[in-house]
């Protein structure tokens, strides 16, 4: 059994994590420990509650850890208020975790921008061993070799390996004296194989590989280091994660041979789709986890809904807890062709979740989802003015209670007089841009952002903005439109949003 490997199993253990560790246990002879690891860009994503429910499943059901490893080296990319959110949506979800940042564990920090030093300490390693360099050319080299290349019609455009010859003592020299330069990694010529427990082995053609910058010049590791380094000190036995990453992982196999460590078992799974087939994405399909939840999913009919794909519980079964997933769980169950994020299959699922629950499970059902007393808090300032009795309150608030509107009575009006249909539709889509390219979700923020956006459309604000309007209540009169959207949320209005704006591209 995976998990006899005896003497460590599940021991907390109390000595700090070692900055190197000696690769010299297998993987099937360790105790499993698996993780996600999120890069907090944006809102939660569907597609890392998916790969963590697998992660969860496998882990408790091989009695072993289940870790959150945040990946946040790119700051660039990095969103203050995503990491809270990925929290906050897994434990919704009703995943939790055994080690993280915010649980803590005794292979922290497991948040990768509180890691720098292990990662310029494992570089400096494999510089040492002759298995990386550093790389002092400068941005306009790169370029220039690059447009010499494609002048030449190179088929491959990666770095020329310039500093791949140089001395060490040179370049040690330049270091020390606080020369720029980032490391990269000796890419060897040949073939590497990845053996993908789900898709056998695939081979990658190393000529095609750059040699991977593994360290950036701010010091701060690419995500090919320090992913490599975290899962080795972290001992993560097996990785599961999205096919996506596959093509990283012929990197990744090769950083493993460079710092001479087993490698972990590799577990791509398929990619989530829409309808159409294509990758899911948000233009198509709502992807983060907290639309689901405002537009009244269950939490447990999302969860089993995600189990659904890519992975049959069999005979044909497709309703199921968490539990029952756990105890069932195989490999060989899981198929690799493209599963589809079904919104209807999913609110098939939340109907036989709703009509199980008792009527006062139901009744705590919707209290928890909006009819909560700190979410008509907000709504009371919004209608007050405009309610003579409190049974007006119900009538007046009903675009807040639900999910899609109906645009029947009002479809006529969802225009922008002398912009023709298809531009309006791209116009509402590029508020929608906007509007999710901000950090946070203030009535503020949401107007400077309507202002700038008509503008540059060469939109009248009052055409624009009735029609923002109408889009997010279904109605000509409201409250301040954007105190309504801020308090209505972001998943709500967006998607309303995207809806309107595919009705009106029909019209086209
Ligand atoms: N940081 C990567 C992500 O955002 C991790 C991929 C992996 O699991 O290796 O998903």
């Amino acid at each position: 059994a995976p998990n006899s490997g005896g003497d460590r199993g599940g021991a907390p253990r109390s000595r700090p994590a070692p900055m190197v560790r000696d690769g010299t246990m297998t993987a099937s002879s360790r105790p499993v420990r698996v993780r996600i690891a999120p890069s907090p860009t944006g809102d939660p994503h569907v597609g890392t509650a998916y790969i963590a429910l697998f992660n969860y499943v496998f882990a408790k059901q091989q009695g072993g850890k289940f870790i959150l490893r945040i990946e946040d080296t790119d700051q660039s990319r990095a969103r203050a208020d995503s990491e809270q959110m990925i929290f906050d949506a897994l434990r919704w979800v009703g995943l939790s975790w055994d080690e993280g940042p915010d649980v803590g564990g005794p292979f922290g920090p497991y948040r990768q921008s509180e890691r720098k030093a292990i990662y310029a300490e494992h570089a400096r390693l494999l510089i040492e061993r002759g298995k990386a360099y550093r790389c002092f050319c400068t941005g306009e080299r790169l370029a220039e070799v690059r447009a010499a290349k494609i002048a030449a019609k190179d088929s491959f455009l990666g770095y020329d390996r310039h500093c791949r010859a140089g001395e060490r003592a040179e370049s040690d020299a330049r270091a020390a004296a606080g020369e720029a330069h980032v490391v990269r990694l000796i890419v060897p010529d040949g073939q590497v194989v990845v053996r993908d427990r789900l898709r056998g082995e695939v081979t990658f053609d190393l000529a095609q590989i750059d040699d991977q910058v593994l360290l950036k010049s701010d010091g701060m590791p690419t995500y090919h280091l320090a992913n490599v380094v975290d899962d080795h000190l972290m001992e993560i036995t097996h990785v599961i994660r999205a096919e996506e990453w596959i093509s990283s992982t012929p990197k990744h196999v090769l950083l493993y041979q460079a710092f001479g460590w087993d490698e972990p078992a590799w577990h791509h799974m398929p990619l989530l789709r829409n309808n159409d087939k294509s990758k899911i994405s948000k233009r198509k399909n709502p992807v983060s986890i907290n639309y689901y939840r405002d537009a009244g999913i269950l939490p447990h009919a999302l969860l089993n809904f995600l189990g659904l794909m890519g992975w049959s519980f069999g005979d044909d079964r497709e309703k199921f807890t968490l539990a029952e997933m756990v105890e069932a769980f195989t490999w060989d169950r899981i198929s690799l062709g493209g599963p589809v994020f079904a919104l209807d299959k999913l609110t098939w699922l939340n109907e036989k979740y709703i009509h199980e629950l008792s009527n006062e499970e139901l009744a705590d059902a919707l209290i928890a989802w909006r009819l909560r007393k700190d979410y008509l808090a907000q709504l009371v300032p919004l209608v007050r003015q405009r309610i003579k009795r409190l049974d007006d309150f119900v009538p007046a608030t009903t675009y807040f209670f639900a999910g899609d509107l109906d645009y029947a009575d009002v479809a006529a009006e969802l225009a922008i007089p002398e912009v023709a249909p298809a531009d309006v539709a791209k116009g509402l889509l590029g508020y929608v841009d906007r509007i999710e390219a901000r950090e946070g979700w203030d009535h503020a923020g949401l107007e400077a952002e309507a202002r700038a956006w008509c503008e540059a459309l060469g939109w009248k604000a009052k055409h624009a903005f009735m029609l923002l309007r109408l889009v997010v209540t279904g109605r000509k009169a409201s409250p301040p439109l954007f105190e309504t959207m801020a308090v209505l949320g972001k998943e709500l209005t967006r998607r309303r949003l995207r809806q309107a704006a595919e009705l009106i591209g029909k019209r086209a």
